[in-house]
């Protein structure tokens, strides 16, 4: 009998999942693991709502693995230790996993690889299962990553995409392998009341819906506040409970402009991914220096507060803060707005609001969330690092009926759009009658400091 450990990370599915493949193919036993690391954790990974998503990932891929004759094994420790245990313990010959992009992801791939090499097994790293296109695959001429979106777009889309490869039938796991109990989802405290179910079932499910159903109205309504109109795929891709490539391939199947717009989205997830897989300083550290010398200080730390619990006085950057505290996910468009309102118009440091993210987002993840922030305060990939987004433009144009703010500023929801973006704007009298805060800062002078702290003019 020959055995084959998987180590799962951020792929926590069954289906096209190569590294369980080739296991399989190579080895009669397999071993699928997960390992709770006290490194990732200790690292920002363990946010309630991440966990309480996990929670969820880790009971369904059980289930399926169940499901085919097999199980999850998890365990808790230091994930290169508790890998060589395992594999001494079942005498495995070869550990599969999907290769990662952080810095700590190198990290344990290259300790795994030299600890199991010195005990004459090897190390499988597979590529194309957490991107939909291995970083390394795609690369400009004399550089080792993509520092501009639209090239990387070109190439990308040019490059056959992998196969996508069915979920097996059968895994069998040798008799006798201990694990820890699995976390529970009710056990974790301190989640979103609005946060989305976690699990491949739900991931398959939601795809499927979202091919039929909203796909063809992407290209033209993703960015419509109120309308909700985008995948909510994010946590899916980000736990690995969907394969990027095969979103691709079924989108890409289901045809239409809308899976045009939604493949370059995952192509957009894609390219962040090279671009930390090639700069893995960039989860805290500026990509691009643009001598920035951000406000410190209680004045900015107060605003910095009354932007993270939604009391800025602007009602569309207060209704998507309040979106992510309720459901531990914001829309993609509130996510530009708010991050402009803090990084350009408080002229607060983008790890701030990168932290703030981290902490509520189901979906949050280094390469898309940190090099996201980045792009928008313009020390990333952004070629117009000056660009200002202003929250009352952005509210009228992207929530012109006010909807989206009526539901998540119920202080508001007596209000008319397009008054509701400007409530400033009302007669005395009749502002009173909102209890709703006033704005913390006017954005001429908010400009004005972005503009003498990065020396922009
Ligand atoms: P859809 O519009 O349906 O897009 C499909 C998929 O494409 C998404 O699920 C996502 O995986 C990918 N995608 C879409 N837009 C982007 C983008 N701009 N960059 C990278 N991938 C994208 N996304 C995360 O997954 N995790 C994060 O931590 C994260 N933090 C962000 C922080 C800021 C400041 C900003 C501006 C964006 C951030 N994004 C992040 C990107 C984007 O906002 C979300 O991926 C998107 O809103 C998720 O919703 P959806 O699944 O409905 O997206």
């Amino acid at each position: 009998m020959n055995v084959a450990v998987v180590l799962y990370t951020s792929d926590l599915r069954v289906h096209d999942h190569p590294p369980l493949r080739a296991a399989l193919s190579s080895c009669d036993r397999v071993v699928p693991l997960f390992v709770r690391d006290r490194a990732v954790d200790a690292a920002g990974f363990a946010a309630p709502n991440r966990l309480a998503f996990l929670a969820d990932c880790l009971a369904g891929l059980h289930d399926a693995l169940r499901e085919r004759g097999g199980r999850l094994v998890l365990r808790s420790g230091d994930t290169v230790a508790e890998v060589c245990a395992l594999v001494r313990e079942c005498d495995a010959d070869e550990v599969h996993m999907a290769a990662g992009v952080s810095g700590y992801a190198h990290a344990r791939e290259e300790g795994l690889r030299t600890a199991l090499e010195a005990e004459g097994r090897r190390l499988y790293v597979h590529g194309a299962v957490v991107t939909a296109v291995d970083p390394g695959a795609v690369l400009p001429a004399g550089s080792d990553h993509f520092a501009v979106f639209t090239p990387y777009f070109r190439r990308w889309t040019e490059l056959p995409p992998r196969a996508v490869a069915a979920a097996p039938r059968t895994v069998r796991v040798p008799d006798g392998i201990g694990s820890d109990p699995l976390p529970r989802r009710r056990s974790v405290t301190g989640v979103s009341p609005g946060l989305a179910p976690g699990g491949e079932r739900e991931a398959r499910e939601l795809l499927r819906r979202w091919l039929r159903a909203g796909l063809s109205r992407y290209e033209d309504s993703h960015d419509d506040l109120a309308g909700d109109a985008t995948s909510r795929l994010s946590p899916h891709l980000h736990f690995g409970t969907l394969s990027p490539a095969e979103a691709v391939h079924r989108a890409r199947a289901a045809g239409g402009p809308g899976a045009e717009a939604f493949v370059r989205q995952i192509c957009w997830r894609d390219f962040h991914h090279q671009v930390l897989a090639a700069r893995p300083e960039t989860a805290v550290r500026d990509y691009r220096d643009r001598g920035d010398r951000w406000r410190t200080g209680a004045a900015a730390e107060e605003e910095t507060e009354a932007w993270k619990e939604g009391r800025t006085g602007y009602p569309v950057v207060d209704a998507a803060m309040r979106q992510l505290r309720h459901e531990g996910w914001m829309h993609n468009r509130g996510r530009l707005l708010t991050a402009s309102f803090l990084t350009k118009t408080l002229y607060v440091d983008w790890r701030t609001g990168a932290r703030h993210f981290l902490d509520l987002l189901v979906d949050g993840d280094l390469a898309n969330n940190q090099l996201n922030w980045q792009w928008v305060a313009g020390t990333g990939t952004d070629t117009r690092p000056n660009r200002v987004l202003n929250p009352v433009r952005q509210g009228l144009r992207h929530d012109p009926a006010g909807r989206y703010v009526h539901r998540w500023v119920p202080e508001l929801a007596g209000l008319d759009a397009p008054q509701v973006h400007e409530p400033w704007r009302l007669p005395a009298a009749e502002r009173a009658r909102y209890a709703y805060p006033d704005r913390i800062v006017e954005l001429a002078d908010g400009l004005d400091r972005f503009r003498r702290g990065r020396g922009a003019g």
